[in-house]
């Protein structure tokens, strides 16, 4: 089939690799300057609302699919009409406002982080009252790794915050959670789903940084909420392909915080740590094959690398590592990369992770346990 894909980052350059061996051609469209993805396939380099790139998108396709959230209503709307594009535009819509995306896990009666809508300082009040402090302001949209969000611990500075990020702005109750989990799940055209074992996640400057999978202590009990909520999700959106969702565990029970319509860097272990990718299984969703069901022999981890790139002959010389780069110049802040762990046993891993720690700029978040004293 030819796929075409809107964004040309490495989640499209993964979703490639994944698919090219499934007999797959791919198109990017990307408005930004040397995409990772520009080496797998067709570039159309162009807005995401440029008319003439969506009709050459839209004639070169069998199927439309996408590694960034945030393109234009329109722009997907106008692709839907003439070609299958999935997921279903409806859930960029459910997903591109976080007030949106909240209710609708509300009215699903998934738990949430308590929230209220703020656009004017007529809603502080309200808002505080059912969020306490301290509260998490953050934008409804186009916020991504930790911008557009600040902590507010009083009054005054919740006030604050509705100037500098409003209008248009969320207020959520400040979690203090025991740690954060993702779930990778996938629906096939035909409605059948699949799950990968939670993922626990650690964020620094609300950067992803590592990953380990299955989360450590998982319980049946726990994978088990995270696949309904998940799977009630999916099928009130007649989603196909990868949704991450993210949560928070508090009191060992799970709340959403946010979901994404997309392959997501938390499921990145999935490519060595699983014996079928979430790239290779979203790609069988939207083309319509049957999903796999992913198996995983033991434990995995990823770290990211961001910013710097390390010395590649150092990472690569540690055992159980599968180092993954994008192509990418280095810049501050920049994901570059990232480092695939896998293991007989957690203390393997663990070991291995800690040698790639050490060539990685920044402290490590979260693990390894041994260090935490
Ligand atoms: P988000 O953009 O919603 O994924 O938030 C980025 C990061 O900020 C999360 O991964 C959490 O570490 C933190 N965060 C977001 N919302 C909350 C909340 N309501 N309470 C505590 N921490 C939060």
């Amino acid at each position: 089939m030819r796929v075409a894909v809107l964004g040309g980052g490495q989640l499209g350059r993964m979703l490639a690799l994944e698919g090219i061996p499934l007999g797959h051609r791919f198109t990017f469209l990307e408005p930004g300057p040397d995409p990772p993805a520009e080496a797998l396939g067709t570039l159309v380099a162009a807005a995401y609302d440029d008319a003439d790139a969506l009709a050459r998108i839209a004639g070169g396709a069998d199927v439309v699919t996408y590694e960034f959230e945030n393109v234009p209503a329109a722009s997907a709307a106008y692709l839907a009409e003439r070609l299958p594009v999935l997921p279903p535009p409806r859930a960029l819509g459910a997903t591109q406002d976080r007030l949106a995306e909240k209710r609708m896990f509300a009215h699903l009666g998934i738990p949430t982080a308590p929230f209220h809508r703020l656009d004017t300082a007529a809603d502080l009040d309200p808002a505080l009252a059912v969020t306490a402090l301290p509260a998490v302001i953050k934008t409804r949209r186009f916020g991504y790794d930790g911008k557009g969000q600040i902590v507010a611990r009083s009054p005054e500075s919740a006030a604050a915050a509705l100037d500098a990020l409003g209008p248009g702005l969320i207020a959520e109750r400040f979690i203090r959670f025991e740690r954060e989990l993702s779930i990778i799940a996938v629906r096939g055209r035909d409605g059948n789903r699949v799950f990968y074992p939670l993922t626990e996640n650690h964020h620094r400057g609300g950067i992803l940084r590592a990953s380990y999978a299955p989360a450590r202590r998982l319980t049946p009990a726990l994978q088990s909420a995270a696949e309904t909520l998940a799977g009630s999700i999916m099928d009130e959106l007649d989603y196909a392909g990868v949704l991450a969702i993210e949560l928070f565990e508090e009191d060992g029970r799970l709340l959403a915080n946010e979901m994404a319509p997309r392959v997501h860097n938390s499921g990145h272990w999935t490519l060595d740590g699983a014996h079928t990718s979430q790239f290779e299984n979203h790609i069988r969703a939207v083309t319509g094959l049957p999903l796999a069901t992913p198996r995983v022999p033991g434990p995995a981890a990823m770290l990211n690398i961001i910013g710097e790139l390390p010395d590649a002959a150092a990472v690569a010389a540690i055992p159980g590592v599968h180092l993954h780069l994008y192509d990418k110049a280095a810049r501050p802040g920049r994901k570059l990369g990232h480092v695939n762990i896998t293991g007989p046993d957690q203390a393997a891993v663990r070991a291995s992770a800690e040698r790639v720690w050490a060539l990685l700029p920044g402290e490590p978040p979260g693990l390894p346990e041994s260090r935490r004293g």
